[in-house]
């Protein structure tokens, strides 16, 4: 499945715009939407499942556009796990999933089959009988995963999914994200670049409501390959002479000295180095590149 967005912008009454003319296409596999919070992804995945209406532009769903007479079938397609998911506290696992499922009317039968299924893909068979309270934040997230999946969805949209969860969690999630999207579109965002990274090689970059950047991750990390130095000063103040002429995005103290990394067009100084490009990286390098304009 593939989703086109085309000039979207979205407004809201307070004057605040969200998204501001994006285009967007996703295609099968998974997709990172990275951004620091306020940036709009939480509003552009709202979109993506039809809840809010675009100020304007069009959204394609493969050739169906979203129209209001289409939205019953672009509905049935997807799957979405919210950033802020509040599950039955008082109901179990297998009970929480089993009215969801029957509240999207997937069929019993097939219903019970699933969440079966992805109980067991998710490690969470053992806990089905568990109160959604009694879970942990990560379990939680699990089952919003599952919730997300019982129709079936063809395009899946998981907004934060990892935030505010411990590293084996983070990793676990990301982990079946990437498990999920072998057959589906699957839209990943998160304003952690490390979980990002990790599951996607293909992410677009959000800002203010703009992208910053779309495409291969691999693409983004040669553009800022010769804008990014590691060198060593002696003291703080020597770091601080440096920082004059270019933009300093870590410091860190070792034997030999202050090993500081640059965002700098050209060599910084005599004994600079350029590192393996990370991520982080190259996402500072494009803030960076923005706050400048
Ligand atoms: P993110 O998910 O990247 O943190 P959001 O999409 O939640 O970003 O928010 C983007 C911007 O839109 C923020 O400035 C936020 O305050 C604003 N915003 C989001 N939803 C609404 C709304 N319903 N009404 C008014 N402003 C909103
Ligand atoms: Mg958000």
């Amino acid at each position: 499945m593939n989703i086109k967005m085309k000039d979207v912008t979205v407004s809201f009454k307070n004057g605040v715009t969200a998204v501001n003319h994006v285009n967007l296409e996703i295609p099968q596999g998974i997709f990172g939407l990275l951004g620091e919070n306020g940036a709009g992804k939480t509003t552009l995945m709202r979109v993506l499942t039809t809840v809010l209406k675009p100020s304007s532009g069009t959204v394609l769903m493969d050739d169906l556009a979203y129209s209001e007479g289409n939205y019953e079938k672009i509905r049935r397609k997807i799957g979405y796990l919210p950033q802020e998911l509040n599950l039955y506290p008082n109901l179990t696992v297998r009970e929480c999933l089993e009215y969801l499922g029957e509240l999207s009317g997937v069929p019993r039968k097939e219903c019970r089959e699933r969440i079966d299924e992805y109980l067991e893909k998710t490690s969470l068979a053992e806990h089905q009988k568990k109160k959604m309270r009694q879970l942990s934040g990560g379990m939680k997230r699990r089952v919003g995963l599952i919730q997300a999946l019982l129709n079936e969805p063809d395009f899946l949209i998981v907004d934060e999914p990892t935030t505010g969860l411990d590293p084996e969690e983070r990793i676990r999630i990301r982990n079946l994200l990437v498990d999920f999207s072998k057959n589906r579109t699957v839209l990943f965002s998160t304003h952690v670049v490390e979980d990002l990274a990790a599951a996607c090689s293909r992410l677009a970059v959000m800002k203010k409501g703009e992208f910053l950047y779309t495409g291969e991750m691999s693409e983004l990390l040669q553009m800022a390959k010769g804008h990014i130095w590691v060198g060593t000063v002696r003291n703080e103040e020597e770091a601080r002479m440096w920082e004059q002429t270019c933009h300093i995005t870590s410091k860190q103290y070792t034997e030999s000295g202050l090993r500081v990394k640059i965002i700098s067009g050209e060599k910084p100084g005599p004994g600079c180095v350029q590192p393996e490009i990370t991520l982080e990286d190259a996402y500072m390098y494009l803030m960076n590149r923005e706050a400048k304009n």
